[in-house]
């Protein structure tokens, strides 16, 4: 006997979706969750959707842009993220506008991202976060730690512990990422993203000691200069960034130190620059995710004289980014001939522990494989099944 739809199905049959994401792992992580909500009401993934929803985060200028292209080119758009009040008047001329919810489900994919907090108290000049994101909120540890083993019960292998400013958690992150370890089960542990002000020692010796916690840290830090750093109020000097950058490579050798770093921010002097090239070279980063400074509608650095043009900005750009590959290259050539344990994400590409994008021929996706290192590449490593 065929079974006739009913009345609510016939209603979303063949509806489709598509889901756009402008933003970081947090807007991607809020993204799976709409995404699973949308299939449980019997939507399917089109490239011919029916419906668009864009996922944005205001924090940059070209996000919002690319956002807005899109928004013009479909009839039925939703747009919710972290949006500027400017920005949401300009997509409201194409598209509904939600604010995020707070829907605490997702998928299960072998990566799961875990939202612990949100928001932000740090008002960085030139950041929008806490004007659209609100005051840091932490997740009770109950919460966390009850969705965290529903994911693993499911089948997950690494579990991404996310927030604005993950390590100033409300609820002791430490003892957190301590229970989380203590979930049996074959899976790894990563967070992101960690502010300099608020990175512990006992957080260093909980990546040190704790086996699920993987070595991989990302310490944002901005600028190279100390004018540079106090105009974008980031709290700390260069020298105690950098003792802090040293510190934790001296207790966690094998760990890969990733950074977020702004160029061209207002009054940024050739010397200020200087000051961050230096800084890479000292320090020897892993991996620095490197932006022009874009101003944001409402933030203090906005309205500070001395914005730098976008020529000179795309110079220093480039020559950091210059500086990063060659010494990228270099940290990669000191791995070649290790053990590493991989976790395989697709077409025989994974992440080591240390997150370092890794190709292994014939390894089968979402699985962990121990492996050879064999080749070192700019922005990543080839190895072969052990
Ligand atoms: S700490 Fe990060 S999220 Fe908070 S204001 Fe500064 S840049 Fe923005």
């Amino acid at each position: 006997m065929e079974i006739l739809p009913t009345r609510k199905e016939r209603k979303t049959l063949m509806k489709k979706y598509k889901i756009i994401t402008y933003g970081c792992l947090a807007n991607y992580s809020d993204s799976e969750r709409i995404e699973k909500k949308l299939k449980d009401k019997g939507y399917l993934a089109s490239e011919n959707p029916d419906l668009v929803i864009i996922n944005i985060c205001s924090i940059r200028q070209s996000a919002v842009d690319r956002a807005f292209a899109q928004a013009k080119k479909y009839k039925k758009v939703i747009v919710t993220g972290c949006l500027l009040d400017s920005d949401r008047d300009k997509f409201a001329k194409y598209a509904k506008i939600v604010k995020k919810e707070d829907c605490l489900k997702t998928k299960i994919t072998h990566s799961c991202l875990v939202p612990i907090m949100t928001g932000c108290n740090n008002f960085c000049s030139y950041c929008v976060v806490p004007y659209t994101r609100g005051r840091e909120y932490s997740r009770p540890q109950e919460e966390v730690i009850k969705e965290t083993k529903s994911f693993i019960k499911n089948g997950a292998k690494e579990i991404w512990l996310l927030g604005q400013n993950v390590n100033s958690y409300k609820y002791d992150f430490p003892k957190l990422l301590k229970n989380i370890n203590s979930i049996p089960g074959d899976f790894w542990i990563r967070f992101l993203s960690s502010h300099p002000k608020d990175m512990s020692r006992e957080l260093i010796k909980s990546v040190k000691e704790l086996p699920k916690v993987t070595e991989y840290i990302n310490l944002a830090v901005q600028s190279g200069d100390n004018e540079i750093l106090k105009k974008m109020n980031r709290k700390y000097t260069i020298e105690e960034y950098k003792k802090l950058a040293l510190k934790i490579k001296k207790e966690i050798p094998n760990v890969c130190l990733s950074t977020d770093v702004i160029v061209g921010f207002p009054g940024e002097t050739k010397n200020a620059f200087k000051n961050t090239l230096k800084l890479f070279k000292e320090i020897e980063f892993d991996m620095a995710y490197i932006s022009k400074y874009s101003p944001r509608p409402g933030t203090l650095a906005s309205k500070m004289d001395n914005q730098i043009s976008f020529e000179e900005k795309t110079k220093r750009y480039n020559e950091l980014n210059d500086l990063l590959k060659k010494i990228s290259l270099k940290r990669n050539k000191q791995l070649v001939g290790q053990n590493t344990r991989v976790l395989i994400n697709k077409n025989s590409i994974g992440k080591t522990r240390e997150y370092k994008t890794i190709k292994v021929e014939g390894a089968s996706d979402n699985s962990f494989v121990d492996v050879e290192i064999t080749k070192a590449l700019i922005w990543g490593l080839e190895g072969k099944i052990k």
